[in-house]
């Protein structure tokens, strides 16, 4: 039976190439991939989410400071004044980023083929 290199799925014989990662298919299910083997692509969603994460909670810190008055003139009123709708924005962006990293990690630790 023919295996992808990638995924190692198994397919029938007489198929040539995964329909999922469109590699040719080799003789022999593949050893599992390790764990630092990480192709460029799967990791544009943890960064992407990463990086939400890490705006989002700074822009919420950057409005409660402004909200406690410890950011100066032109700006800090500037920022308080923003309507409460865009505090919870910050706060529901940096908890589903959050999420989508445990998810990726999870997959990357576990369901790693
Ligand atoms: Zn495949």
């Amino acid at each position: 039976m023919p295996y992808c290199p990638r995924c190692r799925c198994e397919y029938n014989v007489g198929v040539v190439e995964c329909i999922d990662c469109h590699v040719p298919l080799v003789a022999f299910r593949p050893w599992r991939r390790g764990l630092f083997d990480i192709d460029f692509d799967e990791l544009l969603v943890p960064a992407g989410a990463l990086f939400t994460l890490i705006s989002a909670a700074g822009l919420y810190g950057i409005s409660t400071l402004a909200q406690q008055g410890q950011i100066a003139e032109p700006l800090g009123p500037l920022i308080a004044s923003q309507p409460p709708c865009l505090t919870g924005f910050y706060v529901v962006s940096a908890i589903l980023s959050a999420l989508i990293l445990v998810i990726a990690l999870l997959r990357w630790l576990v369901f790693r083929r």
